[in-house]
């Protein structure tokens, strides 16, 4: 295949692309495969010929395909969407065709000074404070290690990198019971040690880290010889969309001079229309913020907007300058490398530009509060049926619920009826150590009808039970 394939092929993928996605409703949501099938239509070796891309092509549509979940159908409501809006797919697919690295200034100034500017308008739809600096980090797993790496140098006076975690004092980190589970690796990875995060109880409507528990926490582990180092909240958390009181939170960390690092990886979004400002208000008396575009926002997998109070002391914790990584020669230019884990970079803020400018922050906002009021509709609909209770109310487009009196076999079973059906997809959550069924809802194209088809399917397939 050469670049005159490519014209032809380019063009058939994007018409099929549309197609795709105009007729995607008519797809069940989950991938209806057994463990193994798409695997025993694979060759077990590699080809030693060239093959027509004909074959290529016709074997994606009859092997691939029936193995996918479609994450793009309106009617995803499991696990957080991974929204890919057609403008971002245009930029992506500009990306890959242009495929530059960006890991220095130099390696492609553009694609370095765009991400400069998407993070700067980001900052400003979020209606964070000016003074943060953002970029743009794979996943929010990433950018939360880095936050914990950055937590750990600033703890040891910036000893860890070079002498390693032999013979310090155990470090201390501290998050709500109900923070995601990238936090746990994070500390599994920056050498902490599960044993030294502490997960402090939550209370109230909105599941929140009992603050006066937190203090009570750092104070009896100074005592005891531990080092804090920092603070993880969560604003969205993943179960049930917990949120924790970040004034508070961010009152014990300046008192106990911790760092703070937010994981809103999916309710960020949100946060783009002032009303729900609420949720994450003193955010911006956090050192570290993550959300993920590449979930509600509408910008293609992969990007995790990563924004920072200090970036330099995320440098000081990760710049590293062998010679032939040195940009000689250039004042004021940003090596986005220092700022990440990974050495090499995609162009990821191309997608936010188009994304941004293809639909305005307006045209976001819209989304999001049809996402909001229609998934908080559906759950007064289902409250109102004798059967159903609603275990936990909505944050934003997220709530739980189950049929009454219903043990934890049995609310399992419904979501596997509900998923096998194909018309939704959903998935369970543990609240308090009870089995729920998890909502949630935020996929670009939705309308108002996906959720009536919602409510029809769960009430018809929960009455056939
Ligand atoms: C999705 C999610 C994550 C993980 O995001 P990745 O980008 O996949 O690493 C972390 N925290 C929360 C609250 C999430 O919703």
């Amino acid at each position: 295949m050469d670049w005159n394939d490519f014209e032809r092929w380019g063009q058939k993928a994007a018409t099929w692309g549309a197609d795709y996605h105009r007729t995607k409703r008519d797809r069940p949501v989950r991938a209806q495969v057994k463990p193994g099938e798409t695997l025993a239509q694979l060759p077990d070796s590699p080809p030693e010929a060239a093959q027509p891309l004909e074959d290529i092509w016709d074997d994606f549509q009859n092997i691939v395909m029936p193995g996918i979940t479609h994450w793009q159908h309106p009617r995803f409501f499991a696990y957080f969407n991974s929204n890919a809006a057609p403008a971002s797919v245009l930029a992506e697919f500009l990306t890959s065709i242009v495929a530059p690295q960006c890991m220095l200034w130099q390696t492609s100034p553009s694609a370095t000074e765009m991400e400069t500017r998407m993070m700067d308008w980001l900052v400003q739809a979020l209606g964070l404070p000016p003074t943060y600096k953002g970029v743009i980090q794979d996943s929010a797993s990433s950018a939360t290690l880095a936050a914990v790496l950055t937590m750990r140098e600033r703890a040891l006076n910036w000893a860890g990198n070079q002498q390693g975690l032999a013979g310090q004092r155990p470090l201390r980190i501290y998050c709500s019971d109900q923070v995601h589970s990238s936090i746990d690796r994070a500390i599994w990875v920056a050498g902490i040690g599960q044993d030294n995060l502490i997960k402090i109880p939550t209370k109230g409507p909105l599941r929140a880290m009992d603050t006066d528990a937190l203090q009570a926490a750092i104070t009896a582990d100074r005592a005891a010889g531990y080092l804090p180092a920092g603070i993880i909240a969560a604003t969205g958390a993943t179960g049930m969309g917990a949120c924790d009181d970040m004034a508070a939170v961010a009152d014990v960390a300046e008192r106990e001079n911790l760092y703070t690092h937010l994981d809103a990886a999916w309710a960020g979004t949100a946060m783009i229309c002032p009303e729900f400002r609420h949720l994450w208000e003193g955010a911006d008396r956090f050192d570290s913020i993550v959300f993920n575009p590449h979930k509600w926002l509408g910008a293609q997998f992969d990007c995790a907007a990563h924004f920072l109070r200090d970036p330099d002391l995320l440098r000081q914790t990760l710049a590293i300058r062998p010679e032939y990584l040195k940009t000689h020669a250039e004042a004021d230019i940003t090596d986005y490398s220092e700022w990440s884990i990974p050495l090499g970079r995609r162009f990821r803020a191309l997608k936010l530009w188009f994304l941004i400018r293809a639909y305005g922050l307006d045209g976001l906002r819209d989304r999001i509060r049809n996402h909001v009021r229609w998934s908080q509709e559906l759950c007064d609909r289902l409250r109102a049926e004798p059967e159903f209770e609603i275990v936990t109310d909505p944050i934003l487009s997220l709530w739980t619920f189950k049929v009454k009196g219903a043990d934890n076999d049995a609310t399992q079973a419904l979501v596997d009826a509900i998923n096998d059906d194909g018309r939704i997809y959903i998935t369970q959550t543990l609240v308090d150590g009870q089995k729920a069924i998890r909502f949630q809802a935020g996929q670009f194209d939705c309308t108002e009808a996906d959720f009536d088809t919602a409510f029809d399917t769960i009430t018809e397939i929960a009455r056939r039970a």
